[in-house]
């Protein structure tokens, strides 16, 4: 994966942001929630995969602030 991307991935209900530049790589997303990320799909993360609250929630738990979310309503 490319450094420093930013990217925005996004769904009816939840905006998920990606700043890979600060991704400490400790994996706690995709052994979390693996049908949102998930390094073998593309893009890596389907916002689709799982409810908001549970993307939310996920998102909550990454220690480098790689992974934020916007609730769009
Ligand atoms: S939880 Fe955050 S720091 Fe860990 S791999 Fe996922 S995006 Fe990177």
């Amino acid at each position: 994966m490319d450094r420093n991307v930013k990217r925005d991935y996004e769904s009816d209900e939840i905006i998920v942001h990606w700043d890979n530049s600060k991704c400490a790589h400790s994996g706690i997303c995709v052994l979390g929630l693996p049908g949102v990320f998930n390094l073998n799909q593309h893009p890596w993360i389907n916002v689709n995969g799982a409810t908001a609250d549970e993307i939310e929630a996920q998102v909550a738990k990454c220690p480098s602030g790689a992974l934020t979310t916007t609730r769009k309503n």
